[in-house]
């Protein structure tokens, strides 16, 4: 039987091998174990042999230990048959000892019986990692990462700026692709001109820079990044020509050691996106904003990221009863994310959730919630079939590739009905674009899946998305409540969004109702269903049973 399979693994690895296109190729056989990889590749990365029983395990040894927990979730998956392929780039350890950056590519093969028999692809080695930008000459990502932790190292307080160009794309297109490298050349000259030979200046990704100081003040380096602003919306020419370059820039301040360099990262990227999509470009210095001072608030930001990474470990969920205003009756939940460990106590949902969307693990945590808030809802659902679950979507969900496989292969493990659960696009979603959302919400709409426009009225424009999306709730905004007794602005905009959600066929839900007077003014503006401590204040899933299911 073994040599019958050894023989079918062989000739499927010489047809993998003849379409590999000169990539290194593995075949799993999922019934024996035993794999076959390309004897190029036991060679370049020192495997044990070309034959393997345990390649998945050995393989992961070899990937780069910041890459291993991504790859070790993929192979998870394929294995317990949540996914039937995978595309992955990771870094992996060659015999040589030098990382070298590769894509792999595996599909799962079925038998006749539509079960999982073989697992193959190929995987492409992009060659050693490049610690140099090939356009600028800069240090690249993985210097400023290693840079990094060599600062941490040595324990050096140091303050980083990452900053970008916005609207690069724009000089791609209108001068063309050489054109915009030399503007991005001339833009690191400013750079490492301008910010001195105190600091030392990274090309990360796309037209984005780092700049990291362990001799500057913070305060030094946040004069310096005025003045770069400055310089190159007035007077940067590339060429002979006046360009006008507008930046955004995100600093943060490090005397803390011990954070992982994800989490670094994690805090810039946030800080450089509140730069740029609120701040019109000025520097965001991040976390100036919150009462506590900024070192305890980027440790507790590390400790949740690690709670993430360990399973979850300290999140719950709450839910808020969602009450039908015509009859005052239950009509769902809202499920709110809740994080509490010794050290921090509970910490509300506002103070991470920002931040970890800019992080690669926050689909991990996204995917968590929603199995939870799912496997939940289905207790009350059994009871009360029309019952709505709904669950917050961020944008870092919505952007990750295997979102909608994963949610729809979630519906069906669970058993979870699609047409009772209903995402709330929160507000940042809305910055995706409008072609991505579109197409991904007619896919959620085709499958019975209700989506509601969460904190209606603040921020982005909704009105674009209202167009495209066939939105089946808008939830108005809390700010536009809180104060509806008193103040007919507020109740004049609730009717306009009232009126809008009518022109769109969409229903209204009102949020922070907290008291019999607002909800009777709402009553008045077609509002479908209201949210607030007036009914309840979010609860745990066992008071919530107790309450609306099981005290009924
Ligand atoms: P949101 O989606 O607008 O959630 C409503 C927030 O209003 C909740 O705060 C809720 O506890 C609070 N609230 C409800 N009724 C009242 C009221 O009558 N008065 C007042 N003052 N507040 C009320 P919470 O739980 O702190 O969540 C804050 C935000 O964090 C949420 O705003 C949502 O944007 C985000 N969030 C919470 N859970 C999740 C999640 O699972 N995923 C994602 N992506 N975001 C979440
Ligand atoms: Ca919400
Ligand atoms: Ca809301």
């Amino acid at each position: 039987m073994n040599e019958n399979r050894r023989a079918r693994l062989d000739s499927y690895f010489d047809a993998l091998t003849v379409l590999s296109d000169g990539n290194y190729v593995f075949l799993t056989d999922m019934v024996t174990g035993c794999s076959r990889w390309s004897k190029s590749a036991v060679d370049y990365f020192g495997l044990p042999g070309e034959y393997m029983d345990n390649a998945a395990e050995t393989w992961e040894e070899h990937i780069h230990p910041d890459d291993r927990e991504v790859y070790a979730e993929s192979i998870k998956a394929i294995f317990n048959g949540e996914s039937d392929s995978h595309l992955m780039q990771y870094r992996a350890k060659s015999c040589s000892g030098n990382y070298v950056v590769c894509t792999c590519k595996g599909v799962i093969m079925k038998n006749e019986n539509d079960e999982p028999e073989f697992f193959g692809g190929s995987i492409r080695n992009h060659g050693q990692l490049s610690y140099t930008d090939t356009v600028t000459g800069l240090r690249s990502m993985y210097g400023f990462i290693d840079d990094v932790k060599v600062i941490c190292w040595k324990k050096q307080v140091s303050s980083i700026i990452f900053l970008g160009s916005n609207g690069f794309s724009e000089i791609n297109d209108m001068y063309g692709y050489n054109f915009g490298n030399t503007v991005l050349r001339e833009l690191s000259n400013v750079l490492i001109r301008m910010f001195g030979e105190k600091c030392s200046v990274y090309k990360i990704d796309g037209p984005k820079f780092a700049v990291v100081t362990t001799e500057l003040s913070p305060e030094e380096l946040e004069e310096c990044y005025r003045k770069v602003k400055l310089m190159v919306t007035q007077s940067f020419y590339v060429e002979g020509e006046k360009i006008i370059l507008t930046i955004s820039g995100g600093m943060i301040t490090l005397d803390n050691f011990s954070l992982s360099t994800d989490t670094i990262v994690s805090c810039l990227k946030y800080a450089y996106h509140e730069s740029r999509e609120r701040k019109l470009g000025e520097l965001y210095v991040f976390k100036n904003n919150i009462n506590d001072d900024s070192r305890h608030y980027i440790e507790k930001i590390n400790t949740i990221r690690s709670a993430v990474t360990e399973g979850c470990r300290g999140f719950f969920l709450c839910y808020q009863p969602i009450i039908n205003a015509e009859n005052e009756q239950l009509r769902g939940m809202e499920a709110l994310l809740r994080w509490k460990n010794d050290e921090y106590g509970m910490v509300p949902p506002n103070e991470f959730i920002p931040v970890l969307e800019q992080d690669a693990i926050f689909p991990k945590l996204g995917n968590w919630i929603l199995y939870r808030a799912m496997t939940d809802g289905k207790r009350i659902i059994e009871k009360y079939p029309d019952f709505i679950v709904n669950v917050n979507i961020s944008y870092a969900q919505l952007q990750h590739k295997s979102f909608l496989t994963n949610l729809f292969q979630m519906i069906e493990n669970i058993g979870f009905p699609a047409k009772n659960l209903c995402l709330e696009l929160t507000e940042r979603c809305r910055l995706l674009d409008i072609e991505l959302l579109k197409s991904m919400f007619s896919l959620i709409k085709d499958n019975g899946i209700k989506v509601a426009l969460d904190d209606f009225g603040t921020g982005f424009s909704s009105i674009g998305v209202l167009r495209v999306l066939d939105v089946d709730t808008i939830k108005v905004d809390r700010e536009y409540v809180k104060d509806i007794t008193k103040s007919s602005v507020d109740q004049k905009t609730v009717m306009c969004i009232s009126n809008l959600a009518g022109a769109f066929s969409a229903d209204i839900c009102a949020e922070g109702v907290e008291t019999s007077e607002m909800r009777d003014i709402l009553r008045d503006y077609n509002v479908g269903s209201y949210q607030g401590y007036y009914y309840s204040k979010p609860l745990v899933f066992e008071e919530f049973m107790k309450k609306y299911v099981n005290g009924k």
